[in-house]
């Protein structure tokens, strides 16, 4: 590991002053930017520590939503009884994700800012765009299994790790920052990512320096929550597809629908225009392939990764069909 300096800070704007300077790195749990540093993928001169920070509560907001510090940990939001009982669908993407000893260290903040679990981007000895620009994509054609097939680019495939993410795009979760100015910004969630295009490796709009100080909640949505993930295994491993879902029904149809999904994009993918369609239906089978279909229309699998593609159909299914049955309505 390259040597560096190691800062604690306490005051939000030295944190942000010191986040600017060339080569510093912010680390709050460190989960995933500790192992990046041993594999000499992250090299940063600076490590600016901001534990000290007081952004570790969750506090109600006057219009009925939730303010979350970026330090609070993945276990702490969790676990919070508001979060459990409003927002039941983020409750449960966090609890789907990693093991209880990262969930206990691993943040809000943090965990927005994951990297991809690429498996080229993890070996320093290999091309990567989004490592090293311009290199080359060897995931494209290679090992991309577990890759996105939305929103991907001719230069880079990778999808987004975070469970929490897909439900916080799902909740319509807005980014508060402070920037090195002074100033401070909500980033709604839909505009936080970049798309990878031809610059895979500028993943999120942030500025240099800017810090994520709390992630904001608008009231919850009615309707059941739900969040279910795919993967190799029952524990400890990141989605193949993943759907977090809120779906309310009424009278037998459909009287409101959001679907969320990881896995499958390059970022937590979520398509307002296929919930259009099924909401008001009373979700049958032919009106939920029609949102699959203009879901997954731009869908551009690799050879390894063509199963998401019909996975995350049925996984439509699914989730209404047992909000249906939930309901008391016969699939
Ligand atoms: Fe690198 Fe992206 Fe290609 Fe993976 S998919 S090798 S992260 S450029």
């Amino acid at each position: 590991m390259k040597p560096f300096v190691y800062q604690r800070v306490t005051d939000l704007a030295d944190a942000v002053q010191q986040a600017s300077q060339d080569e510093a790195k912010l680390i709050a749990g460190g989960t995933n930017l500790l192992d990046l540093m041993k594999l000499e993928i992250e090299k940063p001169a600076k490590l600016v520590d901001i534990n000290g920070l007081a952004l570790d509560q969750i506090e109600a907001t006057s219009d009925g939503g939730m303010r979350i510090g970026a330090l609070v940990t993945n276990s702490d939001l969790a676990n919070h009884p508001r979060i459990r009982q409003d927002y039941a669908v983020l409750s449960r993407a966090i609890l789907a994700g990693a093991s209880g000893q990262l969930r206990n260290k691993a943040t809000t903040g943090g965990n927005l800012l994951q990297r991809t679990r690429c498996h080229y981007f993890y070996q320093p000895d290999s091309a990567c765009n989004k490592r090293k620009p311009g290199s080359g994509c060897p995931a494209i054609g290679g090992e991309n299994r577990g890759l996105a097939i939305l929103g991907v680019s001719d230069h880079c495939i990778a999808q987004h790790p975070s469970d929490m993410a897909v439900a916080m795009r799902l909740l319509d979760a807005r980014v508060e920052t402070r920037l090195p100015d002074g100033g401070s910004r909500q980033i709604p969630l839909v505009d936080f990512y970049c798309l990878p295009g031809d610059t895979p490796h500028i993943e999120t709009v942030l500025q240099p320096g800017e810090l994520i100080t709390h992630v904001v909640l608008p009231a919850p949505p009615t309707g059941r929550h739900d969040y279910v993930k795919v993967r190799d295994r029952a524990s400890y491993a990141f989605a193949l597809v993943s759907i977090a879902s809120v779906i309310e029904v009424q009278n037998g149809q459909l009287a409101a629908i959001r679907m969320a999904f990881g896995g499958i994009g390059v970022q937590p993918w979520r398509n307002e225009a296929a919930e259009a369609i099924l909401l008001g239906s009373t979700g049958d089978s032919a009106t939920i392939d029609q949102a699959a279909d203009l879901l997954l229309c731009a869908a551009q699998p690799q050879t390894q990764n063509l199963f998401k593609v019909s996975l995350t159909r049925r996984l439509i299914h699914q989730a209404v069909q047992q909000a249906l049955t939930r309901a008391g309505v016969a699939a």
